[in-house]
């Protein structure tokens, strides 16, 4: 969320595209009748089994197909609706969506992935989340082993969350720590609440082949996923090379543009048929044991 210049209005969007919208409530109206105007849409993005390519799940990752813009990144709207308090709302729509899409997939027969849901810090509060998350997941006819939540390390070091975190682990939902390694180094939660896997943050893997220091860290992350028995996935692999290095490592999942491109639903779709994949039996369970 970048503030203008006078310090008044805020800029929804970045400089270059020039977009001003003078206040924070203009903002948030704007957000409200994008969401009632259904103009959010989800693209996933396949996790794949670098060895075989097989794909063990997808993350969906949201877009505005604004009007006027076209599809803009979450880079360009995420922040102010967290600011405009519309993240919760956000979030729930994110859910049913991908249970909506999930079960429309299933109900052509075609084999579903665990899909995963980035969830921000601020969903978890004041709410029934568990008979919410459990009618969902009913009215579309899917088990919570078709979810998977990822926080980042912020939301898991939050201790008031570890109750809840772990009703939702005991319910079957996996709650998976994203971009790991950017923002503390202390590992404490680790110990408090079952984790699904560990993303190893794509800061970390540009630098294979530049950087020692970041192929250390990447060292060291595989070593303690795999002392703690967590599956590791990697996410931003865009080389060969970082593939070779990743699998020498012990870390047999990747996301990358190497592999795919967050793809809209339609072009998912065809690649289910074929899936080496049935829910609730993610090949991800043999991750960083190598
Ligand atoms: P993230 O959860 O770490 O998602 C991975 C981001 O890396 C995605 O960017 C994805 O398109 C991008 N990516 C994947 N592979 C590669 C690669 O090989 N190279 C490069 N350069 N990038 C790659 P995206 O879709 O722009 O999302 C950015 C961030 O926005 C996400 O980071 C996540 O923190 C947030 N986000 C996305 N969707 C949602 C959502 O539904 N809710 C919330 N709260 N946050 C979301
Ligand atoms: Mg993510
Ligand atoms: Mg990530
Ligand atoms: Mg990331």
């Amino acid at each position: 969320q970048a503030k203008s210049t006078d310090g008044q209005g805020y800029f929804l969007f970045d400089n270059q595209l020039g977009e001003k919208l003078q206040q924070k409530t203009l903002i948030a109206r704007y957000l409200h009748s994008a969401l009632e105007n259904q103009e959010f849409v989800l693209h996933y993005q396949p996790q794949v089994h670098a060895a075989t390519g097989a794909i063990a799940g997808l993350e969906a990752l949201i877009r505005w197909n604004h009007p006027g813009k076209g599809l803009l990144l979450p880079g360009h709207f995420i922040a102010a609706v967290e600011e405009a308090g519309l993240m919760t709302q956000l979030t729930d729509w994110v859910i049913r969506e991908v249970c909506r899409q999930l079960s429309a997939w299933k109900r052509e027969g075609l084999e579903i992935p665990r899909t995963s849901v980035n969830i921000s810090n601020s969903w978890f509060y004041n709410r029934n989340l568990l008979p919410m998350l459990r009618s969902i997941l009913d009215e579309y006819g899917l088990t919570p082993d078709c979810l998977e939540f990822e926080i980042t390390e912020s939301t898991a070091l939050l201790e008031e969350h570890y109750p809840l975190l772990q009703q939702m682990r005991d319910a079957g939902i996996l709650v998976s720590i994203d971009d790991f390694g950017t923002k503390y180094s202390s590992l404490n939660y680790l110990k408090h609440f079952p984790v699904g896997k560990i993303k190893i943050d794509r800061a970390f893997i540009v630098g294979i082949g530049q950087s020692s220091i970041d192929e250390a860290i990447i060292q060291s992350i595989t070593f303690v996923a795999s002392q703690l028995g967590y599956d590791l996935i990697a996410e931003g692999v865009e080389s060969e090379h970082q593939v070779d290095f990743l699998v020498a490592h012990g870390c047999k999942y990747m996301q990358g543009f190497l592999f795919y491109r967050p793809l809209p639903a339609e072009e998912i779709r065809p690649m289910l048929s074929s899936l080496a994949y049935k829910a609730g039996k993610a090949p991800l369970q043999q991750c960083g044991s190598a």
